[in-house]
Parts: C-alpha cells; sequence; structure tokens
C-alpha cells in the first residue's frame, strides 16, 4: 500500500474472495492514478447500417497502470464502484468526454453524439443531474452533444427517482440510451414509462445470428419501432451480422467490424474523412 497520507480501504476477504489482494491493490492505485493521468477515453464510432456514416462515439475508459500495462474497465468499474471511487472517476470521465467533443467541434465536427457510460453508483447519487449539468456549463458543451448510457438494470431499479432524473435530463436535450437492453428484467409498461431516446441491444444478441438465435434480437428491434426509439446493435463483427441487422430494419451498428475502440489522437481523423 501506499504512503500517501490518504485514505486507506480495508477490504475483508470473504467480501471478494481469492481477488481480495488484486482488489486492494487496484484500489490503492486508484488515487494515484487519477493525479498521474493514467486514465484515458478511448472512443469507438457508431455508424448508420445503411449509409455507413458515424452518427456517434462511445466513450470507453482504459487505465494505463505503470506497472500492470493496461487494465480493462471491466475489472476495475466494479472496484471503483464497490468503493466509492467511481463518483470522481466518473465526473472525470464527464468532463473529459465533453471537452474531447468541443474540441472535434471546434475542428468543424458537426451532428455527432458523444455516449458517456454512467454506474449505477453514479447515477444513484442525489445530485447526479445537478453533476451533469454543471460539467456541461463548466466545458461549454451544448447539451445536445451529451449521450448517457444506462444499464436496463440502473432503468429498472427505483422507479420514480430514474424517471425524475431522466426527466431532467431530456428537458435539457441530453440523449438517453439503455444500455446491454435485454439482459435485464424490464417490464415493458414500466420501459414505456422512462423518457429514453434509444435502445442498445446487448452484443450477446447479435452474437446469436451465427447460432440461428436471432429471435429475441428481432424482438427488440420491433419493440424499439414501436415505441419510436432508436436502437444500436452492439459487438457488430461480421458482415453476416450487419446483413441480418439490415434485414431486421436496425438503424446504428456499433462493433470490431466497422471500427474498434481508438485514442482520441486517431478519431479525429476518422471523424474528418467521412
Ligand atoms: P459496454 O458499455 O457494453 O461497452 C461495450 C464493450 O464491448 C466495450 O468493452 C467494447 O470495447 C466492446 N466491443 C466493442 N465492439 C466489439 C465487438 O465487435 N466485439 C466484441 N466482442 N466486443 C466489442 P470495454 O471497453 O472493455 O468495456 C467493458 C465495459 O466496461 C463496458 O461495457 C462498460 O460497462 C464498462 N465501461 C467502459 N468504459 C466505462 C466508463 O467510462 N464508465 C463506466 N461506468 N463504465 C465503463
Ligand atoms: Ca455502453
Ligand atoms: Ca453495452
Ligand atoms: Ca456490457
Amino acid at each position: 500500500a501506499k504512503e500517501n497520507g490518504r485514505k486507506q480501504y480495508i477490504i475483508y476477504a470473504d467480501e471478494f474472495g481469492e481477488n481480495v489482494y488484486e482488489k486492494f491493490e487496484i484500489t490503492n492505485d486508484f488515487y494515484d492514478a487519477l493525479d498521474k493521468e493514467q486514465f484515458k477515453l478511448n472512443y469507438q464510432p457508431q455508424v448508420d447500417l445503411h449509409s455507413g456514416k458515424i452518427v456517434g462515439v462511445e466513450a470507453l475508459i482504459r487505465w494505463q497502470h505503470p506497472t500492470k500495462g493496461v487494465i480493462s474497465p471491466a475489472k476495475f468499474i466494479p472496484v471503483a464502484e464497490e468503493t466509492g471511487l467511481i463518483i470522481p472517476l466518473g465526473s472525470w470521465i464527464l468532463r473529459k468526454a465533453c471537452l474531447d467533443r468541443k474540441q472535434w467541434l471546434e475542428a468543424g465536427i458537426q451532428d455527432i453524439r458523444v455516449a458517456v457510460n454512467i454506474s449505477m453508483k453514479q447515477f444513484q447519487q442525489e445530485n447526479f443531474v445537478e453533476t451533469v449539468l454543471s460539467i456541461l456549463e463548466e466545458t461549454g458543451l451544448d447539451p445536445t452533444y451529451l449521450e448517457l448510457e444506462i444499464t436496463e438494470s440502473i432503468a429498472m431499479n427505483k422507479h420514480q427517482d430514474v424517471i425524475k432524473k431522466l426527466t431532467l435530463l431530456r428537458e435539457k436535450q441530453i440523449y438517453v440510451s439503455i444500455d446491454d437492453f435485454g439482459t435485464g428484467y424490464s417490464s415493458l409498461s414500466y420501459l414505456k414509462e422512462l423518457p429514453i431516446n434509444q435502445l442498445k441491444v446487448d452484443q450477446s444478441f447479435v452474437q446469436g445470428i451465427d447460432h440461428g438465435n436471432y429471435q429475441i434480437l428481432q424482438s427488440i428491434i420491433t419493440l424499439a419501432q414501436a415505441m419510436q426509439l432508436s436502437v444500436v446493435a452492439e459487438g457488430v463483427e461480421t458482415e453476416k451480422q450487419a446483413q441480418r441487422l439490415k434485414e431486421f430494419k436496425c438503424s446504428i451498428a456499433q462493433g470490431y467490424l466497422y471500427y474498434k475502440p481508438m485514442p482520441v489522437e486517431d478519431l479525429l481523423p476518422v471523424l474528418k474523412s467521412i
């Protein structure tokens, strides 16, 4: 552990099982990482399936650890959630994404939105909406360029609170997507009441196409259309999947077939070329 005079977190073995040591290390290195700018945002473009045009980019965080190399968010976001460190990290992510989007605007890139993943703890903060609005104000980004991705499980929790927050965000023209759709247990009547813009179909349903399992995927796309929501297919890797998605009238795709997540330096030339 570092002797940096800051709060140390004690993590009990029975909470985390055998990965306890690793989680402990991640937590202790975390403060340093925020200070030393070891976090980076990569961006993955989303394309219109028919025109091939880029319609948005999703920000995906990476931790460039000094000794462990690049650590996946799948590993450290859950730890950040458990310890509460997601709050300062989440604000950092939002601010960085807004600043980056502003730069692309100054470079003449119009229309596209930047999508930011929001974790459960972050969304449930009482002042979540105020935090988002103050970051927009501070960075000077027009709210119409910002999209927030909240998972289906966040959206299905604490109904009234979720509706209240989403309504405030929508009033400011911030775009709202439900991430990993199809993996939670959405009540459809409940979904209908949410002021949202878009569903992102979980990649497991896209991969199902390869095994002839596309009934759920097709139903989700139909459902989105019936509710007048935009729909993004995630994790599109093959032409065959893209073809099927077009047949199902899915409008937007994201995946390695089109673009991998890339560092911010590489994105601007891509945005300029289209
Ligand atoms: P997610 O939001 O569902 O992000 C999609 C994940 O799929 C990303 O993994 C992306 O790199 C990956 N992906 C994109 N295209 C393809 C493809 O064609 N095939 C396959 N197999 N995978 C593809 P990544 O970047 O490792 O992120 C994993 C998860 O970590 C994200 O899942 C999200 O839940 C979380 N995460 C990432 N960045 C952030 C962040 O800034 N904030 C928060 N709260 N969570 C984040
Ligand atoms: Ca996402
Ligand atoms: Ca997702
Ligand atoms: Ca996911």
